[in-house]
């Protein structure tokens, strides 16, 4: 299922332009537009799952995917062994801006914790 009105479907669909760096049967993944550390990762879900308030049982399997991804990006961006943080933010207090499920692989730099 995509969304015409959704920014990370239209990523997915190749209709707006992304620096790539992941894809296969299930996920994408693509640099954030603006990072917050040297690595700053997205990796999406192909089908538009807006936040994890509205998965369904049967999303369980596809959003645990992304975590597997995220370790995969992160031995090919040589951050593993440094550490790395995956963070998947979810509504207004948790500053939500794009309601297409996303989990954000940050590293390359110390991270502070907690976050702000
Ligand atoms: P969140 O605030 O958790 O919803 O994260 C949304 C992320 O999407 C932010 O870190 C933005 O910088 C990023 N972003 C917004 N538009 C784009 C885009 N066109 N390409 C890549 N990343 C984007």
């Amino acid at each position: 299922m995509t969304d015409q009105s959704c920014l990370f479907c239209r990523i997915v669909a190749g209709e707006i332009p992304a620096t790539e760096v992941y894809s296969d049967e299930t996920s994408v993944a693509f640099r954030d537009l603006n990072p917050k550390a040297p690595v700053h990762v997205l990796i999406v879900p192909r089908n538009h799952i807006s936040s994890i308030s509205e998965m369904s049982v049967d999303d369980e399997q596809e959003i645990g995917h992304l975590f597997r991804v995220a370790g995969i990006i992160a031995q090919a961006e040589e951050i593993a062994e440094t550490g790395y943080r995956t963070v998947i933010n979810t509504g207004e207090n948790a500053g939500q801006s794009v309601f297409h499920i996303h989990v954000h692989l940050l590293g390359g730099r110390s991270l502070a914790w907690p976050p702000g």
